[in-house]
């Protein structure tokens, strides 16, 4: 099911836009935790982690590729920065289109 993140894809409503091709969107949280919370999205609709499928995982992939690139851009891959991904109720997952936190700029507490 489409979500506000699909509106964003389609640029029915704006984002602060950092990095977009194809395959992968990625724009600056609107509630961010710490100097740099960088959303990366792939553009196919996957609901949660459960969803993806063996066909995705060279998608995923691209994400994560996406994620190293936007960490030097952004100036945190020599200090760290933190990934974080929630699914489903427990973790608090409120968007139902899978996106990957990309969480740093500042000392970040110890989460697990
Ligand atoms: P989740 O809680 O599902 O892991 O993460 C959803 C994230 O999306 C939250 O950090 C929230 O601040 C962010 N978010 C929700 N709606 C919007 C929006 O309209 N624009 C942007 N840029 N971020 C959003």
């Amino acid at each position: 099911m489409a979500t506000i993140f699909t509106k964003i894809i389609n640029k029915e409503i704006p984002a602060n836009i950092v990095y977009e091709d194809e395959d992968v969107i990625a724009f600056k949280d609107i509630a961010p935790v710490a100097p740099v919370h960088i959303l990366v999205v792939p553009k196919k609709e996957i609901a949660t982690i459960n969803d993806i499928k063996e066909d995705d995982a060279y998608l995923i992939g691209k994400v994560y590729l996406t994620i190293s690139k936007l960490a030097k851009e952004f100036g945190l891959a020599e200090k760290g920065y933190r990934v974080v991904s929630n699914c489903n109720e427990h973790a608090g997952q409120t968007v139902f289109h899978i996106h990957f936190h990309l969480i740093g700029g500042e000392k970040l507490g110890t989460m697990v």
